[in-house]
């Protein structure tokens, strides 16, 4: 999600593929040499991706797939972190579906 307006971004990280440290973000035991380079390829991506807005001026926030289960408590963050009351909580939940398969 992205509001250009307000110069605020906000990832939903699916915890497998940007390597959270939760359960959901274990990898794999098999094939250990496939999948250690591609998370750690993909957590630099996220952070060069973060750095660059950050350094545009951008604020970014993260949300962790996991953390969608509590569900208030996300959109809490959210809102507070846009500084504004009332934001479209259905596009929210929208998003987060689309990043399920992530
Ligand atoms: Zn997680």
């Amino acid at each position: 999600m992205v509001f250009p307006g307000k110069r605020k971004a906000i990832f939903v990280h699916g915890c497998f593929w940007h390597g959270h440290d939760c359960a959901k973000g274990k990898l794999p035991k098999s094939r250990p040499e496939y999948w250690i380079p591609k998370i750690e390829a993909n957590k630099a991506r996220d952070e060069r991706v973060i750095d660059e807005l950050k350094k545009l001026g951008w604020d970014v926030i993260v949300i962790w797939q996991c953390q969608t289960k509590s569900l208030p408590v996300t959109i809490e963050n959210v809102v507070d972190f846009l500084g504004k009351r009332g934001v479209a909580v259905g596009d929210a939940l929208s998003e987060n579906e689309l990043n399920e398969g992530n």
